[in-house]
C-alpha cells in the first residue's frame, strides 16, 4: 500500500510541476521522488529461448505478470531491481543428483545460484526455472509462470501445503482470466487424478462439504509435503468456487508468517508450517478450506 500511495503522490507532484510551469507562474523546485515499483517485470532468458520464441512468448509472460499484479498488487520482499529472469531448466535438473537437493523445475530460486543456471541470472536474487515447455506453448508457460509468480508474491523464502494450495488457485485463476478455460480444466483434471476415489466422487457429485472435509483431514497430515498436486488442486477448487469474495491481495508477503524451526539455506523455498492463528488477512482464502476454525 505504501508504494501505491508514494507513486500516487509522485504523479500528483509531476502534475503540479507541469501545471505551474505551463501557467507561467513561479516554478517551484519540488523534489520528485523516483518511482521504485512499476509492476512485476519478467525477462525470458535469451540463452534458453530463441529470438523467435521470445518474440512469441515474452508478451504472454508480460500478460501473466500483469494479471498476477492485478490480483496481488505490490512489490514482494526481495524483488530484484531489474526484474525476474525466467529460464528453462536444463533437462538434467530433473535427475536424481539435482532432485535430492532441490525441488525440481518449475521452481523459484532465491539467493545463491544453483548448478548450471544460465548467464542471465548472475547477480539476480529471484529467478524462475521453468520445466521444459513443448514448443511453442503459451499455455504451459502461463500455467507454470503464474504459479511461480504466486510464490514470488507470497515470499520466496518458505513454502508449505497451504502456500502451494494458494498458488495453485492463483495459477488456475490466471489461466481463466487469460481465456484459457479449456486448458485450466485440463490441468485441474490431470492433477485431481491423484486423489483417491472418495475425494474424486465428492467432486464429481459436487458434494463440496464432503470435499472440504477430505481436504481438511488431509491438511493435518501434509507435514512438510508440498508436491501433493491433487490435494492442492482440490483446495484451489474450493477457494475458486468463491472467487468473487477472494481477497487475493492478502497474499502479498503472506509466507513471511510461516513458522520455521531452523535457519534455512537461502537459495530455495524452505518447508515451514503455516501459522493459521495469525492469518487474519487471509480469511477469505481460509474460509473455503474450513481452516477459519483453526484461528
Ligand atoms: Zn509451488
Amino acid at each position: 500500500m505504501i508504494d501505491i500511495f508514494s507513486s500516487l503522490r509522485t504523479t500528483y507532484l509531476q502534475h503540479l510541476l507541469v501545471s505551474v510551469g505551463l501557467g507561467g507562474f513561479l516554478f517551484l523546485q519540488v523534489p520528485i521522488k523516483a518511482q521504485t515499483w512499476q509492476g512485476t517485470k519478467v525477462r525470458l532468458a535469451a540463452s534458453t529461448f530463441t529470438p523467435e520464441e521470445r518474440q512469441a512468448l515474452q508478451p504472454v509472460a508480460d500478460h501473466v505478470a500483469q494479471l498476477v499484479d492485478q490480483l496481488i498488487p505490490g512489490k514482494p520482499e526481495g524483488y530484484p531491481t531489474d526484474g525476474i529472469v525466467v529460464f528453462e531448466a536444463p533437462g538434467r535438473w530433473k535427475t536424481l543428483e539435482f532432485a535430492t537437493q532441490y525441488d525440481g523445475p518449475p521452481v523459484t530460486l532465491n539467493g545463491l545460484r544453483v548448478f548450471d543456471e544460465p548467464p542471465e541470472t548472475a547477480g539476480n536474487t529471484i529467478r524462475i526455472a521453468l520445466n521444459e515447455l513443448p514448443r511453442p506453448n503459451a499455455l504451459s508457460l502461463s500455467y507454470q509462470l503464474a504459479h511461480e509468480l504466486g510464490h514470488v508474491k507470497l515470499g520466496t523464502r518458505t513454502d508449505n501445503y497451504l502456500d502451494e494450495t494458494f498458488v495453485v488457485a492463483l495459477s488456475l485463476e490466471v489461466l481463466r482470466l487469460l481465456g484459457y478455460e479449456g486448458y485450466m480444466l485440463a490441468c485441474e483434471g490431470q492433477n485431481l487424478m491423484n486423489l483417491p476415489p472418495v475425494a474424486q466422487e465428492a467432486i464429481a457429485s459436487e458434494k463440496w462439504a464432503d470435499a472440504r472435509a477430505y481436504w481438511l483431514k488431509q491438511s493435518k497430515a501434509q507435514g512438510p509435503r508440498v508436491e501433493d498436486r491433487g490435494f492442492e488442486t482440490l483446495g484451489a477448487m474450493l477457494i475458486l468456487r468463491n472467487r468473487r469474495r477472494v481477497r487475493w491481495s492478502a497474499l502479498l508477503n503472506a509466507s513471511s508468517g510461516n513458522v520455521c524451526s531452523d535457519t534455512a539455506p537461502a537459495h530455495i523455498l524452505t518447508r515451514c508450517d503455516p501459522d493459521i492463528s495469525k492469518m487474519a488477512r487471509q480469511l477469505s482464502l481460509l474460509q473455503p478450506l474450513g481452516l477459519e476454525r483453526d484461528r
